[in-house]
């Protein structure tokens, strides 16, 4: 630095509260909280919506759709006549391009958020001590409290050469405008099954390599089954319980060398192999909070510390835009209620005056009918979180798995049907495979968990999801009107075979 410059310290900016990451959970916290009049910065590095719209979700579901209608038609075959069906990527690429993702740009979500009367910050927001978030030269300090809603990025193995590689994230794979001819899947956890079905209908070679010995380890026995069979069938070949040592690329090709002597090339490499929250660039020392852990932990009202609240992939309590927004109505209730204690403090109206936007906070909630104490926010509970695979058949579960469920030392019942020996899959017939599982507390008498495999597997599962949520009892379940020929009328013989 020339001699007689000073250092340039930004003098901190009073706001309420600053969320950085503007991603499902953060922008849904921001943009509430500026409605309701609070003054709130929202910091965002990258664009604002986050994974799921532009390179997770949407995207992927678009895929997922433009690639089942390919499956459709060709069981048209044997059902109702003959088919002829030609792949062809264009229109699915144009539109994420144009409908999802618009060419990946967030004027129109940006615009979203201010016109919510919130202010938009791009860059990488960081902490810096009790309350402050530096951006660049900018630094706020927040009267209510910080909410990190920084979200995961992909977690990249460290394997021998794959650095130094071309290799795709799910960003270019959602990306993608013209196939390659052959595509290695390093991970067949829910993300590497979609898109691998999804490539493999569009013609695409696909290979899919997973470490552990059976593809989506985390979900039951019974749909890793049907889920390697479908995309099989697809002409996807699986490779399980092969971890990966090494790759190459010789300027065209992969090679993927596993352990055991595996070998396996393609044009192109998908890593998939999870995710990771980066708390390393967080400032999390500057408040004495640990940046070694993998997730940031936080308490059933979200709170990581006193006055900085978690919201999303982040908090590692389950990687879907449903937790992110469950949660955030959690995060809302609680900074308001925060809000309207400081406004009613014996300091109130001083502060308030400066920040502006606490006593709109204040009014709102108090119009709303709120009594603004912590108390009144809910807590978060996640023994019925639901999550989808959409694959072909959709993979639908909810709560425990029976491992979990007799790790966890509970007298277990389960009660499981076939898709197709009901009505409606044998009605169905090309394309119903699938299967209902339900784990029940055969102490309580209510289900505990349920796994719902099949053509509209996530659909069948919401009514399960009830009944995980509000504890049913199954006496009850087993004496309602299940409508006829439901694929969810399965739900009724997987109850009448629990044992
Ligand atoms: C291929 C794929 C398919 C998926 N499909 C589904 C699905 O079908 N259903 C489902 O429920 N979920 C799905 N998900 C998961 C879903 O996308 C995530 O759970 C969701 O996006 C999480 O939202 P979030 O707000 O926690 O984080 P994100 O959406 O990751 O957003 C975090 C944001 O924070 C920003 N950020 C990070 N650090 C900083 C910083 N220091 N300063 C400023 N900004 C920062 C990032 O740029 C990002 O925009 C899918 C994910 C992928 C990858």
């Amino acid at each position: 630095m020339p001699l007689g410059d000073a250092v340039r310290v930004a003098e901190p900016e009073l706001v309420d509260v600053v969320v950085v990451g503007l991603g499902v959970g953060g922008e849904e916290v921001a943009g509430r909280l500026a409605e309701a009049g609070l003054s709130v910065v929202g910091v965002e590095r990258d664009l604002v919506g986050g994974e799921c719209p532009y390179w997770g979700c949407i995207p992927s579901k678009m895929m997922i759709r433009a690639a089942n209608a390919l499956a459709e038609a060709r069981r048209v075959d044997g059902l109702a006549g003959t088919a002829q069906v030609q792949p062809d990527w264009a229109p699915v690429a144009r539109r994420i391009r144009e409908e999802a993702t618009d060419t990946w740009d967030d004027t129109v979500a940006v615009r979203r958020f201010t016109d919510r009367g919130g202010r938009f910050v791009r860059g990488s927001g960081r902490i810096d001590g009790p309350g402050r978030v530096r951006v660049g030269d900018q630094v706020f300090q927040a009267r209510h409290g910080i909410v990190l809603g920084t979200g995961t990025r992909p977690s990249v193995p460290p394997i021998d050469g794959l650095a130094d590689t071309p290799y795709w994230t799910n960003h270019q794979a959602i990306e993608v405008e013209r196939l390659p001819a052959s595509l290695l899947v390093l991970g067949g956890g829910a993300i590497g099954l979609e898109l691998a079905q999804v490539f493999a209908r569009f013609g695409v070679r696909v290979t899919v390599v997973e470490a552990l010995d059976r593809v989506l380890a985390v979900e039951e026995p019974e749909a890793s089954e049907v889920a390697a069979a479908a995309l099989r069938a697809d002409g996807v070949e699986i490779h399980t319980g092969v971890r990966a040592e090494r790759v190459e690329h010789d300027g065209s090709r992969f090679t993927l060398r596993g352990d055991g002597g595996a070998e396996f090339t393609a044009d192109q490499l998908l890593v998939v192999t999870g995710r990771r929250a980066h708390l390393e660039e967080l400032g999390l020392d500057t408040v004495g909070l640990d940046a070694e852990q993998r997730f940031l932990s936080v308490d059933d009202r979200l709170q990581v510390t006193d006055g900085i609240w978690a919201v999303g992939d982040v908090t590692g309590e389950g990687a879907f835009t449903h937790i992110a927004m469950y949660q955030a109505a959690i995060v809302i209730a609680d900074v308001l209620a925060r809000a309207r204690l400081a406004a009613a403090g014996p300091d109130a109206s001083g502060t308030a005056s400066v920040v502006g936007g606490a006593m709109g906070a204040s009014s709102s909630l108090a119009a709303s009918g709120s009594s603004g104490s912590a108390g009144s926010v809910p807590r978060a509970d996640y023994r019925a979180l639901p999550r989808v695979t959409f694959t072909d058949p959709e993979v639908g579960a909810v709560g425990l798995t029976e491992r979990q469920a007799r790790d966890r030392g509970i007298n277990v019942q389960i009660g499981y049907t076939k898709l197709g020996s009901s009505t409606r899959g044998w009605i169905h017939q090309v394309g119903d495979e699938g299967f209902i599982k339900l784990i029940a507390d055969a102490d309580q008498g209510v289900l505990i968990g349920a796994t719902s495999v099949g053509p509209s597997g996530g659909e069948v599962l919401s009514a399960l999801v009830v009944a995980v949520h509000a504890a049913v009892p199954i006496s009850q379940l087993r004496h309602m009107i299940y409508a006829y020929p439901t694929f969810h009328r399965a739900i009724e013989d997987a109850l009448r075979n629990l044992r």
